[in-house]
Parts: C-alpha cells; sequence; structure tokens
C-alpha cells in the first residue's frame, strides 16, 4: 500500500479513488472515519483523509492519471496553480496540501 495524496476535502479524495477504480486500479482511503467523526475538522494533515493504492505497482499509472486529470481540470476551470515548495510539482491553489508528497502549503 502506497499514499498518492492526502487533502481535507474528503470528497476530492473520494472523486479521484473513484475515478482509479474505473481504470482498475485497487485504492483505500485511509482516515476515511476520522471524517466521519468529524475529527478532520482540525487542519492535521496526519488525519486528513488519504488516497493510497493497494498494489505499490499501480503507484506510477496512478500518478500518472491524477496529474492528467488535475491539468485537464486546470484547462476546464482555469483555476490558478500553486508550485510545491518541497517538491516542485504544481497544485491547484485550493489544496491543502501537495498531491505528490504531502506538503502543507502555508495560509490561503
Ligand atoms: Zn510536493
Amino acid at each position: 500500500m502506497k499514499e498518492l495524496f492526502r487533502e481535507r476535502d474528503f470528497t476530492r479524495v473520494a472523486y479521484f479513488r473513484g475515478v482509479l477504480e474505473n481504470l482498475g486500479i485497487a485504492t483505500i482511503i485511509r482516515n476515511e472515519y476520522l471524517t466521519c467523526s468529524g475529527l478532520a475538522e482540525i487542519p492535521i494533515p496526519e488525519f486528513f483523509p488519504a488516497l493510497c493504492v493497494m498494489d505499490d505497482t499501480d503507484y506510477e499509472r496512478a500518478v500518472v492519471i491524477i496529474r492528467e486529470h488535475l491539468q485537464s481540470q486546470k484547462s476546464s476551470l482555469v483555476d490558478e496553480e500553486k508550485p510545491c515548495a518541497a517538491c516542485g510539482e504544481m497544485n491547484p491553489e485550493n489544496f491543502e496540501t501537495c498531491w505528490s508528497c504531502g506538503h502543507l502549503f502555508e495560509g490561503s
């Protein structure tokens, strides 16, 4: 099992889970129950819902799929993007943590 990204917005995590499952990649969401209990209101990244691939060999493919989806969303919504200070990956402006490495963005 390998973590893809974590994000406080559970609907976004669930969205990408659906995308990957549709393409035959088995995933699991960690901390899902914490969201249900309301603990996700606490802005601590460790408690954010985290999307993981069940099989590590699916990881690279899943990253590519997520990146392509983010890019297509960007072109359709013309969202602002910001680079991650830790790994340099571009993230949608409304992401609170880097989808690639989990780095927590300051402020917003
Ligand atoms: Zn990053």
